[in-house]
């Protein structure tokens, strides 16, 4: 026997046998043909050896004293390690019971005494590759399985007649099961399973049966174990097994994380990121939907188009943040009006917020971006469903925000359009809602509006007179006019003021009270501002190469101007083209517009300030100004608004407001202007209050460059001496 069992790469077979003889024979037989061979006398020693040396092979004689080779090798195969190894027993000629027995606990194979040691070793040699070639192939499965496990992909097989089920341990696992819990058939495969989710496997497994077809699914499952929310993918085809017997074979797989990732990918396409509501694209499948249901059904439904108030201003003053988040709180505050009113008027508790699939509830809510929103209200009875929506997401709306400790509030236009009066289509309801709001929007904000064809004509001629004065800004036939300001002791011209005017051939004379909120809303006043600046610089710079005594030339400068373009720049560059020392130019800023931000407000008037240029407050007393706020606007003029000017004889409250403006302006040290003085009567009131300046009908109206001229060097001087005298 050959004790050398450590010699590398020689298999090492472990004889058992309580016969010597046979142990001698064996040992020398294997060991001449290259074997190690251990030998052990029983059961016992042989699983002892076995676990020391885990030898490549086994041979064990059945019947032994002490423990018999049945036991031996049944510990064996239950042991690790001795799973696989390919183990001969040996039994008595013919002795067919030991024989069955033996492949029932485990024997690879068997030999019979008297055992011929010639022909051992090639048995030996022979057993040992087929188990080499079974360690391949059960590695391979091994890789399979391990592949399996990782790519979370089980298989399953259904016997179709017995309904017997195989489900290999990924599977099991998938599905929810421990290990080593038993799943024979498909009642206890479905355990974990929604009810639903089943009868759609089952609809679809009947149908593999029937018709042989393929199948592919995707469920979901919350795992019993982990309670994650798990996606599975099952595919099968039903097939003959060799023995003709049809059977279903498929896999099942774990597509969370590709599901997850198609969601958010969906998300995306879909749905706002900033409020998480449905995106345009998604309002259009949804649009089609109602479009198509409406149609069927005959039934009404109603867009709103929502915009939010000034929602620029708390962008621009509270920062983008503050305004994410006021988006934020408008989504929500639109939910819960609009579901409000569905619990009201139309109870259908559960179909009410599910926003899953198309169709089935009854209101969308839609972000167009910026601060565009849109309802969707289906099935609605008439009109008057859209307006107690309508007017209930403008109270909600309306409610004060606080958004990152500081307190805001918007309000909100609508404009609505209903399904199938306003329109057909998707892209007419959604334009004829856009045209209502825009309307409600010129006619003052805060307040909602059906689209009418009326709204439809003035829409259309609002939108051929933006397309007119664009057409006059930048072919520069817009025309400026100018009204001078007199000073009331010396009755001198101190200055004079631009005033913009618009000539068309088809409309006339058109004033800027009708052009300038327009140009406001289109964004139009950037380039008309500046060249309304650029040509009263010009103006004024040969007025003064001339010999003109004119102190100042005042342009008016538009909220959405002074707030949106950078004014010291832009006067920069204008006193630079016109070459006009900058003490010349005054710009005229409402009061309201340095109201809504004051901050920013005082720092371009410092920056104008700061290169000489002079501010004066126009249409003064129309805000709400505190003297504290007056202080700290760095003005040198405060023009008196006209309104208060033109009752100065009849109404003593406002001869009272205009005194005690003028009183109040010499404190601060600012020049007072009264604006729009027709009469004489005015001019002697303002005298004896005195009042710096005045302008008006009473010095003139605003005249052309060429009459400001001929007024100036004729009537105007002769004129201000009589009405000073
Ligand atoms: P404003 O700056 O307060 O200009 C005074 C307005 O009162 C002018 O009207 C002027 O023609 C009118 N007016 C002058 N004297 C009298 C008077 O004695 N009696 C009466 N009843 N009215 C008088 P206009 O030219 O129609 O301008 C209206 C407003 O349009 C201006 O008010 C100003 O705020 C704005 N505006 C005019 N030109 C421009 C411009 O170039 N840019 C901007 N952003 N706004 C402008
Ligand atoms: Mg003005
Ligand atoms: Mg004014």
């Amino acid at each position: 026997m050959s004790s050398d069992s450590s010699k590398k790469n020689q298999p090492v077979v472990l004889y058992t046998d309580d016969d010597a003889a046979s142990v001698m024979m064996a040992d020398a037989a294997l060991s001449a043909a290259g074997y190690s061979v251990i030998a052990a006398s029983d059961g016992q020693e042989s699983i002892e050896l076995f676990h020391k040396h885990l030898p490549d092979l086994v041979i064990m004689d059945a019947v032994m004293p002490g423990m018999d080779g049945f036991a031996a090798i049944r510990e064996i195969r239950q042991s690790k390690g001795g799973q696989h190894v390919p183990i001969m027993m040996v039994t008595g000629l013919d002795d067919h019971e030991s024989i069955n027995a033996a492949f029932e606990i485990g024997a690879t194979d068997f030999l019979t005494k008297p055992i011929n040691f010639h022909v051992l070793p090639h048995r030996v040699n022979y057993m040992l590759r087929s188990a080499n070639l079974f360690n391949e192939l059960r590695s391979s499965q091994e890789r399979l399985n391990n592949a399996q496990r990782i790519a979370r992909i089980g298989s399953w097989e259904v016997d179709i007649a017995s309904g017997t089920v195989n489900l290999s341990d990924v599977g099991k696992s998938l599905l929810g099961f421990k290990e080593g819990e038993v799943v024979a058939d498909l009642s206890t495969a479905f355990k974990h399973l929604r009810r639903e989710v089943v009868k759609q496997i089952m609809e679809n497994y009947h149908t593999a049966v029937e018709t042989a077809a393929p199948f592919n699914m995707e469920f979901r499952l919350r795992h019993p174990v982990t309670q994650r929310e798990l996606t599975l993918h099952v595919q099968a085809v039903s097939q003959l097994d060799k023995n003709e017997k049809q059977n279903i074979i498929g896999t099942l797989q774990d597509v969370t994380e590709i599901s997850n990732a198609q969601r958010q990918i969906h998300n995306l396409a879909y749905y706002d990121v900033v409020t998480g509501l449905p995106n345009r694209a998604f309002l259009s499948e949804k649009l089609g939907y109602a479009l198509a249901l409406a149609e069927r059904s005959k039934q009404k439904f109603a867009l709103l188009f929502l915009d939010l108030d000034h929602f620029k201003q708390v962008n621009d003053t509270l920062g983008h943040d503050a305004g994410d988040e006021l988006l934020k709180h408008t989504a929500i505050r639109l939910n819960e009006a609009v579901r409000e009113y569905d619990a009201v008027v139309r109870p259908r508790p559960s179909l009410v917020h599910s926003d899953s699939l198309p169709g089935t509830h009854h209101h969308t809510i839609a972000r167009l971006g910026g601060d565009e929103f849109i309802v969707l209200i289906t099935n609605i009875k008439d009109e008057q469903d859209a307006a107690i929506v309508a007017k209930r997401i403008s109270a909600v709306i309306a409610q004060p925000y606080n958004l990152g400790g500081a307190e805001a509030s918007v309000s909100t236009t609508i404009g609505i359009s209903v399904y199938p009066h306003d329109g057909a289509d998707a892209d007419t309801l959604l334009k004829h809602a856009d045209i209502a709001m825009y309307h409600a929007k010129d006619n003052g904000r805060n307040s909602i509006q059906f689209y009418s064809r009326e709204i439809h004509d003035a829409s259309l001629a609002r939108f051929e007179l933006e397309k007119k004065l664009k057409q006059a800004i930048y072919t520069e036939t817009l025309q400026l006019v100018y009204q001078p300001k007199i000073c009331m002791s010396s009755g001198e011209i101190v200055g004079v003021e631009a005033l913009v005017r618009w000539h068309d051939d088809e409309l006339g004379t058109v004033g800027p009270d009708k052009f300038i909120p327009l140009a406001e809303d289109t964004g139009l006043i950037i380039p008309l501002g500046r060249w309304v600046m650029l040509e009263a610089c010009k103006q004024m710079k040969a007025w003064v190469a001339a010999g003109l005594k004119l102190q100042s030339m005042a342009i008016n400068c538009s909220a959405v101007q002074f707030m949106r373009s950078d004014m010291s720049a832009l006067a920069t560059e204008v006193l630079e083209l016109s070459g006009l020392e900058p003490h010349y130019l005054e710009i005229e800023l409402t009061e309201s517009l340095l109201l809504q931000d004051t901050e920013q407000g005082i720092k371009i008037l410092n920056g104008l300030k700061a290169r000489g240029i002079q501010v004066s407050i126009d249409d003064f007393g129309t805000g709400f100004s505190s003297l504290s706020y007056l202080k700290k606007l760095p003005v040198d003029k405060l023009k008196i608004d006209h309104s208060f000017v033109r009752d100065l004889a009849i109404d003593s409250g406002d001869e009272a407001i205009v005194s005690a403006i003028i009183t109040l302006s010499h404190k601060l040290a600012l020049d007072v202007v009264a604006e729009g003085v027709e009469t004489e009567e005015q001019y002697q009131i303002l005298a004896a209050m005195q009042c710096d300046q005045i302008q008006g009908y009473l010095v003139s109206k605003p005249l052309s460059a060429a009459d400001f001229l001929i007024w100036y060097e004729d009537t105007g001087y002769n004129r201000l001496l009589r009405l000073v005298s």
